[in-house]
């Protein structure tokens, strides 16, 4: 498993490189923006872990140009505290998590095999349908007849556990255990925020089937009335 680490704070990534070669990880580090986007579009990596703010390209830059680019890769931000703007933005913009500075180690660690799990998988080439909605969980597409979009990893990931579960309520602490990891310390809203992101997606397919919220409960998968 091969993680590229985008992070200017030097000391910062050298500690985590540390940290995750201990883990068997192999590392590659760019302290700038520019540095990193060239690196990440080799496609040698399994994970990115990039900052926001950085040098020449900023991170939400180099997300949104990987995505573009139809590059899969799962990434993880980095952010300081008190820049949540920034950070719905860069989950907007196609990336998978984030990690608010600074954290535990084990956090990170957590948090980076949660997002390795699906690599790791055999994933079922079955694809999954409800109504006029069919999602590949090998190309992570959701489609219709006559258009299809590119779904993120976590967004994947929840969609599926819906499609799985079809007309069941699931409740956000379940998605969080189950798309998140029992050790992640992930909070509810991050579930909130992949829901609206979904809900976007299907209302630009002009999908047949809504995620609908159930109030105390969580949220149901369901044919649009
Ligand atoms: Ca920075």
């Amino acid at each position: 498993m091969r993680i590229l680490i985008i992070e200017d704070e030097e000391q910062l990534a050298t500690a985590m490189a540390v940290v995750l070669e201990k883990a068997n990880y192999t590392v590659d580090i760019c302290l700038a923006g520019d540095d990193g986007l060239q690196f990440a579009r080799t496609n040698l990596h399994d994970l990115i872990i990039c900052d926001l703010m950085l040098p020449f390209i900023d991170g939400q830059t180099i997300i949104r140009t990987l995505r573009a680019e139809q590059n899969p890769t799962p990434i993880l931000i980095l952010t300081a505290k008190n820049t949540s703007d920034d950070t719905i933005r860069g989950l907007d913009l196609g990336a998978d998590d984030y990690l608010t500075k600074p954290f535990h180690t084990g956090e990170l660690l957590a948090r980076l095999r949660a997002l390795s799990r699906r690599s790791g998988q055999i994933i079922p080439t079955m694809q999954l349908t409800m109504a006029n909605i069919t999602f590949d969980p090998q190309t992570l597409r959701m489609s219709t007849n006559s258009a299809e979009l590119q779904l993120t990893l976590k967004e994947a990931q929840i969609f599926e556990m819906f499609l799985k579960h079809q007309h069941q309520i699931l409740s956000k602490d379940h998605l969080l255990e189950k798309v998140w990891g029992y050790d992640s310390e992930a909070e509810a809203n991050h579930v909130e925020v992949y829901i609206s992101f979904l809900r976007k997606k299907l209302h630009l397919l002009v999908a047949d089937i809504e995620i609908k919220t159930v109030r105390g409960l969580g949220y149901i998968l369901e044919n649009k009335q």
